[in-house]
């Protein structure tokens, strides 16, 4: 059985398609853990979200493209100048639209045609759009996105575009467009997928499943970049659940990174409060340019109870942490992405010790964002077509 279970008052519901409680409380999937036959093997082998079938709620074959099991990187370059004896990048830009917004999406789509459901529907800084227009297309569900226009990347623009959806601007932030699709959901009967919905953040539970899985230990620290919330809090669930099967003995000090423009999370967490209060907010990390995430209160219990931290980024930091992760590591990133290394790098010496073993989650892809790219980096040099121009610029 499949229950969604308030995270305020702990209020259970068989009803699978609520967003909310009535007492205004984040639901979670509640699976029944005693009950569950996990029948995958945590060897290293076979990585995609759909091997841990078993820990996802839905009775339907899957609406699939090859998510998850992307590659967890060792950061060499950043062991040697931080002096951290193992810091690993895990680079869900390599998911199939480029963000571990598929993780969700592959589980969320799945679950809007269980239910019936003719179209599906959110609100985005980007790459939700992008990850839902592909899932859409490929279940052959109509898809509506809602978008503050301007300050969308162009990557993650023109992949809605392409994959079919209906791509509507308004002219407002992220926190207003995510209203707005909530109430026209209701009233269009549109499945909603923005990270309210605990199917969604079933999916995205899987990082935490693939990185033990990977490593073949859980490390002491999982660094994430922190926008709407909803990421840290699924990967923060998904160590739960295999601490309460037994499968680990301990869970990561889950530690969330805002950008200084758009950081509510982080200001609760340095006044030790459990509410947030929403902020305008602004970043040239467009993915988390959001004030008020809607999964604070999941996000700080996900770091209240694993001893982890919130810390903020400046926007200069994390074009910094990006240059340093493509240049240097080889890894390229959107800029929201790099805030999870520019946390790294801001705490290492700090918070973070030099035995610790850290993963840090690269969210995007670098290619989603090119005109970050092209401002953070400058254009190419043009000189005239013969060698000794060429030469002269080398
Ligand atoms: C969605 C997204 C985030 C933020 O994730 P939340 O779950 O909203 O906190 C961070 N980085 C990228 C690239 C994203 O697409
Ligand atoms: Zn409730």
């Amino acid at each position: 059985m499949v229950y969604l279970r308030c995270i305020e008052c702990g209020k259970v519901y068989e009803n699978e398609e609520m967003y909310t409680c009535p007492c205004g409380g984040l639901l979670e999937v509640s699976l029944d853990l005693d009950s569950i036959d996990v029948t995958f093997k945590l060897d290293g082998n076979n990585l995609r979200v759909w091997k841990y079938a078993d820990l996802l709620p839905v009775k339907i074959k899957p609406i699939s493209l090859n998510e998850g099991g992307t590659p967890l990187f060792r950061a060499e370059y950043l062991e040697r100048e931080l002096n951290i004896h193992r810091i690993y990048v895990k680079h869900e830009g390599l998911n199939p639209s480029g963000s571990f917004k598929d993780r969700g999406m592959t589980v969320g789509v799945t679950k809007a045609i269980e239910l019936g459901k003719k179209a599906v529907a959110c609100a985005s800084t980007g790459n939700t759009s992008a990850s839902l227009a592909m899932y859409a297309a490929k279940a052959n569900l109509k898809a509506y996105v809602l978008l503050p226009a301007g300050k969308v990347a162009l990557g993650k623009v023109a992949q809605a575009l392409m994959h079919n959806a209906k791509v509507i601007g308004i002219k407002g932030n992220f926190d207003k467009a995510l209203e707005l699709v909530r109430e026209i959901s209701r009233q269009e009967n549109f499945y909603l997928l923005n990270s309210v919905n605990p199917f969604r953040l079933e999916g995205q539970k899987t990082i935490a499943f693939e990185i033990v899985d990977e490593l073949g230990y859980v490390p002491d620290r999982v660094i994430l970049p922190v926008g709407n919330a909803g990421n840290i809090s699924a990967i923060y669930k998904g160590f739960r659940e295999l601490k309460t099967l037994g499968l680990i003995d301990s869970i990561p000090k889950m530690t969330g990174i805002q950008a200084k423009g758009a950081n509510p999370i982080y200001r609760a967490f340095v006044e030790s409060k459990k509410v947030i209060e929403p902020v305008t907010p602004e970043t040239i990390a467009t993915a988390i340019r959001i004030g008020n995430p809607v999964n604070a209160r999941k996000a700080l219990n996900a770091i209240y109870e694993s001893n982890g931290l919130a810390e903020e980024v400046s926007d200069e930091e994390i074009i910094s942490a990006q240059k340093i992760l493509a240049g240097k590591e080889g890894i390229g990133v959107e800029p929201a992405s790099a805030a999870s290394v520019a946390g790294l790098i801001k705490l290492a010496g700090r918070e973070i010790d030099v035995d610790e073993t850290v993963v840090c989650i690269t969210t995007g892809h670098l290619l989603k964002d090119p005109e970050a790219v092209i401002r953070a980096c400058g254009s190419p040099i043009e000189v005239p077509a013969d060698i000794e121009s060429i030469k002269s610029v080398l």
